[in-house]
């Protein structure tokens, strides 16, 4: 295996991968929705939740679509500290719904207070929050913007973006009163992109039923009648779906807190290196990203001939995103890394820089 750096898509382990080629299967067959019902169940785990996920043919972006069709008639309130923040204020603007945003610099986390003052200036149906910023390498702490959010304004729902984060880090959904999570499946969950997956609260899947105009394809009560059935209202993505029940397998053999771990002491081993060799790191310290690390190009390294060089041996790293092209460049450490890669891309970064 080549391990890729970047974050998302990322290395698929090989018994992942081969998991896809199980022959097809009558999507309306007993045999498939026992599959079906086992992927969406075990990965229940995953976002620290009793009620249901749903599996989506689509990336992530669909479900950030999924969120404010379903569950605003109008008013969003769109947190925004990095480029997928802005981007799901950019969903709910493009949806027709009347959006405001809550910001922080770029690299800065989110207030819960501001959140919860921005809340009081009007009833805003849903807030939505990108949980891991993979533009900036921040983790906003979502556990305690939720927590604020609820006792300020009780009836908005609580949408969060867990794109890059999912099965690196801890989430306890139900226990922190968030009604939405979804992630898509190229980042810390190793698998090929094309699935989504949205962890639903009931209180969501009520207002739902209020809300006019969800569409047809991310109908979430659409999905849920189907999904008792555990089945989907159209096609699956069956391959995907053998995968992510695979997956799920390799996880609970793994063990999540030994998965978290192991993401979180990647993430230390990435910054210590950063600020060894006297780079600064782009998020505020305490909100540093447990699956990605956006490092300030302090040295002015050439980030497509640094690339060229580990690609000798099939590594890779990814510049910065957007406008913070050369000026940052990220290292993720998500998925199915080890240290000893890690270690690895790091001492072929040494070498690039001697
Ligand atoms: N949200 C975050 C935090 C992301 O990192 C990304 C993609 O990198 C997206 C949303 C969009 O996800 P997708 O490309 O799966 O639609």
């Amino acid at each position: 295996m080549s391990p890729l750096f970047v974050p998302g898509p990322v290395d698929v382990h090989t018994e992942v991968a081969l998991a896809q080629t199980y022959p097809m299967m009558a999507h309306r067959s007993a045999e498939f929705e026992e599959i079906f019902h086992g992927a969406e169940n075990k990965s229940r785990m995953l976002f620290g939740t009793q009620y249901r996920v749903f599996l989506t043919a689509s990336s992530g972006t669909g479900l950030q679509e999924a969120a404010v069709r379903n569950f605003a008639n109008n008013t969003v309130l769109s947190c925004a500290n990095g480029a997928f923040g802005n981007r799901w204020y950019d969903v709910a603007i493009t949806n027709g719904k009347e959006a405001d945003k809550v910001e922080a610099p770029w690299g800065q986390p989110l207030d819960p207070d501001k959140v919860a003052a921005a809340l009081k200036v009007k009833d805003y149906e849903i807030l939505t929050i990108v949980h891991n910023e993979t533009s900036t390498g921040l983790a906003n702490p979502i556990a305690q913007i939720a927590a604020a959010a609820r006792e300020v304004s009780p009836d908005s729902l609580i949408c969060v973006d867990a794109v890059s984060s999912l099965s690196g880090v801890e989430f306890r959904m139900d226990e922190w009163g968030i009604d939405f999570i979804l992630t898509s499946s190229q980042k810390a969950l190793a698998l090929p992109p094309g699935l989504g997956l949205a962890a639903t609260s009931d209180r969501a899947l009520a207002r739902a039923e209020t809300v006019k105009n969800r569409g047809w394809y991310f109908d979430l009560l659409r999905l849920e009648k189907h999904r008792t059935t555990n089945s989907t209202p159209a096609t699956p993505p069956i391959s995907l779906v053998y995968a992510l029940e695979t997956q799920m397998d390799r996880i609970i053999a793994e063990g999540m807190h030994n998965r978290f771990t192991r993401h979180s002491e990647m993430a230390n081993r990435v910054q210590h290196w950063a600020k060894n060799r006297g780079f600064g790191l782009f998020a505020a310290n305490g909100y540093r990203s447990q699956t990605v690390t956006t490092i300030e190009n302090t040295h002015n390294l050439d980030i497509a001939a640094l690339n060229a060089e580990i690609g000798l041996r099939e590594m890779r790293i990814a510049n910065g995103y957007g406008s913070l092209k050369n000026k940052t460049f990220r290292i993720a450490h998500m998925g199915e890394l080890v240290m000893k890669e890690i270690d690895e891309l790091l001492s072929a970064m040494d070498k690039f820089m001697a």
